[in-house]
């Protein structure tokens, strides 16, 4: 049966509602993250604001701080929502490197023999602003990254203009979805200084009307002093992230750069002015999700990929030698910086009319590859392919197949 695409998703994601709700790994610390918000406003509801309601009698104004607090608490969960439950910006993996990027080598052994091999630079130049900028090729995702985009280890994907992985929402924040984490953060904020203020104007009201101590009419209303305790640590949090993350914002950075490059000038790269960063911030179009994780897979045909005329050379000599077999399992063997994505050079091939030695590169393979690259196996020192044992038996297998055809 067709899968959908986040039923085959290789990230880390939670998805719910049949892929229509895309969380981070870590999204059960959401139902934490909505107690500390819920509780404390349902609180401040039932042991304070309720007692505010008679307190204006014009119009019953003082029902208006209940009804306040009530649609601000619902606004600040809607964007939490929009922060969670949304793509944040994940760069789509590819299912093959990049093939026009691919360099091809050939080195020559001591008896002569030349082996052909391919190899990836793990990283390239980008121009942005008219300034060039490095971009790092990424193994897991077989792409290079974006400018700004940056692999999130926690959902393993990577992600446009990564700013951090929260873990208090369970998701990335990116290109996608920082506004809406900006405004989850500074509404928190808000909520936590109108609780405060609230709280304390009604321990105010208890002293005048009792015409009481400070103490005496803290006594009278406990809650309101727990509110006032809980609002004013959580204030430290929510607030110091909000003027960090104003910071941010009027330097056009993102959290992950100020800490990478902070005696770097790759951010004055971005920075388009103080006003301008603001307004790509709050007033730029989101961009659509690269992402359709409800779209079924296609089916993708084999893939060829064209070694230089030397590997036929190569290839027609061992053939010439009768050592056809023999140079599969010893390129096998060299095995660590050789283009054994399959392998699969038969003597038809090598045999045929055609200009260049071929070799397959088919869609398990491919997958196959990548189930690898999360153990490292991808080799990191020069971005060239390992190999490991049960590709040298499946390729083996497979050229005794051929010969016994043959
Ligand atoms: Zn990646
Ligand atoms: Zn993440």
């Amino acid at each position: 049966m067709t899968k959908r695409v986040f039923e085959a998703w290789k990230g880390s994601n939670k998805f719910i509602l049949g892929g229509r709700l895309v969380f981070g790994p870590d999204a059960r610390s959401l139902p934490a993250t909505l107690l500390l918000i819920i509780v404390p406003v349902a609180l401040f509801c039932v042991f304070v604001a309720r007692h505010l309601r008679h307190e204006f009698s014009s119009y019953n104004a003082g029902y208006a701080i209940l009804v306040v607090a009530i649609l601000f608490t619902i606004y600040v969960l809607i964007l939490l929502s929009f922060t969670s439950a949304r793509d944040p910006g994940i760069v789509p993996r590819n299912l093959h490197p990049p093939e026009e990027e691919l360099r091809y080598e050939t080195t020559i052994s001591a008896d002569g023999r030349q082996t052909p091999s391919v190899h990836i630079p793990r990283t390239k130049e980008v121009m942005v602003n008219g300034v060039s900028v490095r971009v790092k090729y990424c193994d897991t995702c077989m792409l290079y990254r974006p400018p700004r985009c940056s692999h999130c280890s926690i959902c393993n994907n990577c992600v446009e203009r990564f700013d951090h992985h929260c873990p208090w929402v369970g998701q990335c924040i990116g290109q996608r979805n920082y506004r809406y984490f900006f405004m989850f953060v500074s509404s928190s904020t808000l909520l936590c200084i109108y609780v405060f203020s609230m709280s304390a104007f009604y321990i105010k009201i208890l002293m005048d009307n009792q015409h009481g101590t400070v103490w005496r009419a803290m006594k009278a209303s406990p809650w309101s002093v727990a509110l006032m305790i809980y609002c004013f640590i959580a204030l430290w949090f929510v607030g110091g992230l909000t003027a960090f993350h104003l910071y941010l914002i009027s330097t056009n950075m993102t959290t992950y750069e100020s800490f990478k490059y902070r005696s770097n000038s790759r951010s004055i790269v971005y920075n388009r002015g103080c006003a301008n960063n603001f307004l790509e911030v709050f007033c730029s179009k989101v961009k659509p999700s690269r992402n359709n994780f409800r779209a079924f897979i296609e089916e993708e045909p084999p893939r060829v990929v064209t070694l230089p005329n030397t590997t036929r050379e190569s290839a027609k000599a061992d053939e010439d030698n009768g050592t056809r077999r023999q140079k599969v399992e010893d390129d096998l063997d060299i095995g660590d910086d050789l283009m054994n994505l399959s392998q699969r050079c038969n003597a038809e091939e090598a045999t045929n009319d055609q200009p260049h030695h071929t070799l397959d590169i088919d869609h398990e393979r491919a997958g196959s590859i990548r189930t690898e690259t999360r153990h490292g196996s991808w080799g990191r020192r020069s971005g060239s392919w390992d190999i490991s044992t049960s590709d040298v038996r499946e390729s083996r297998s497979f050229t005794t197949a051929k010969e016994g055809r043959g």
